[in-house]
């Protein structure tokens, strides 16, 4: 249904339950048309309403008139060694996103990493998505896509005892947290039974600290939150976390305990340190972290810097991220290491960048002036 896109039509892939009843009450139909629509598009993997034999002949023709059901195109799809699979997405102005599928425990759990924007404005030092400036947020039919993408190439979806995606991470390109108004919708359709049917405990969002919209978070969802926190005092994370000098590490970690109150069930925050080379991984980061983060009911993960051309900073060696790991664990904190998975397709999750068409072209201009700069 790619292509003949007809614009007028509403792309019914991304609407939230309410929003899809809505929708077929605006074309005077009953409600629970949505839930049947819902399960056709989201259990089956389904873009084609003739295929929906329980609507009736006289309403898929209307559909098929005044909506479609419209995904992302697959650019490339590859698996590596370790059974990472990774899909590269065309979206609608013809820029691609990255969304990769990393299994676990011998194949039970299978995590998808799933971009919520086109770049990211919030430019942290040591971030390659940062670095290429922010080009457009996703809508939620582009962020839910991801996940039928993946879901729909992985066996039959009605099988609930076998999911083709049984966890799901946005923490692929992008702030969730600045795109707001599409990544909640998406979530939610994540949660719907008729949807994607996964726990709220198995979607996490991970924010590098919008403290407003993690109080109105709270507000309408309690998913899994990751905050990615890479620093335990303000200066230094003023450095590589600019939203920090208007959220200061106070303001995040207040959030973070009224968001832990507002969720329905005992949950811990996920804290995100990406360990960087001789910047944040010696003996006294390790007990500034041990202490700010004392109270706050919360496992860290800690993910060894992944370089990319020009970044300036380098990883820390294996002796050190395990010393880094000692440290904590003396201070009573278990941090396990997050590896990098995928490598042999450039999949790595929290840094999918890889080959983004960039329509500004400003990440070419970014290395051209280090270039410049180096010259
Ligand atoms: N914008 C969100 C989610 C996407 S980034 C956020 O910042 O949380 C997902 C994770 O990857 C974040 O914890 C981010 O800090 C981390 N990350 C980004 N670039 C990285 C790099 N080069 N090496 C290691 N981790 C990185
Ligand atoms: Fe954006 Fe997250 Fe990268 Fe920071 S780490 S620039 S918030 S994607």
């Amino acid at each position: 249904m790619t292509a003949n896109t007809d614009m007028s039509r509403t792309n019914l892939l991304g609407l939230s339950r309410e929003q899809m009843e809505a929708f077929f009450v605006s074309i005077g139909e009953k409600k629970f048309r949505a839930a049947q629509v819902m399960k056709w598009i989201h259990n089956e993997g389904c873009d084609d309403f003739d295929a929906m034999t329980n609507l009736s002949k006289a309403l898929r023709a209307k559909l098929a008139e005044v909506a479609e059901v419209r995904s992302p195109g697959v650019i490339y799809e590859g698996s590596s060694s370790d059974g990472t699979r990774k899909w590269v997405l065309e979206v609608e102005d013809g820029s691609y996103v990255e969304t990769v599928l990393i299994p676990a425990e011998g194949g039970k759990r299978r995590t998808l990493c799933v971009s919520s924007q086109v770049g990211c404005s919030l430019d942290c030092s040591f971030c390659s998505t940062g670095k290429q400036g922010f080009q457009r947020n996703l809508t939620a039919a582009e962020i839910i896509g991801q996940v039928w993408v993946a879901s729909r190439s992985a066996g039959p979806r009605r099988d609930t005892s076998n999911r083709a995606v049984t966890n799901v991470v946005m923490m692929g390109m992008g702030e969730p947290l600045m795109n707001y108004d599409n990544v909640v919708p998406a979530m939610k359709l994540m949660l719907d039974d008729d949807g994607y049917g996964l726990s709220k405990r198995r979607v996490t969002l991970s924010t590098s600290g919008v403290v407003p919209m993690i109080e109105r978070l709270g507000d309408e969802l309690d998913v899994s939150l990751a905050i990615s926190l890479h620093a335990a005092n303000d200066e230094l994370r003023n450095e590589l976390v600019p939203l920090n000098r208007k959220y200061n590490i106070d303001s995040l970690l207040d959030a973070c305990r009224g968001y832990l109150a507002k969720c329905s069930d005992t949950r811990m925050i996920t804290i995100e340190y990406t360990l960087i080379k001789d910047i944040n991984d010696q003996r006294e980061h390790a007990e500034q972290l041990a202490s700010i983060l004392d109270g706050l009911p919360c496992k860290i993960n800690l993910i060894p810097f992944n370089p990319f051309p020009h970044s300036g900073y380098e990883k820390p060696s294996r002796n050190q991220t395990m010393r880094f790991q000692q440290w904590l664990y003396e201070l009573g904190y278990t941090a396990p290491v997050r590896t990098t998975r995928g490598d042999d397709i450039d999949a790595a999750c929290g840094q999918l960048v890889g080959r983004v068409k960039d329509r500004t072209r400003r990440h070419e201009r970014y290395i051209q002036s280090i270039q410049i700069d180096a010259d």
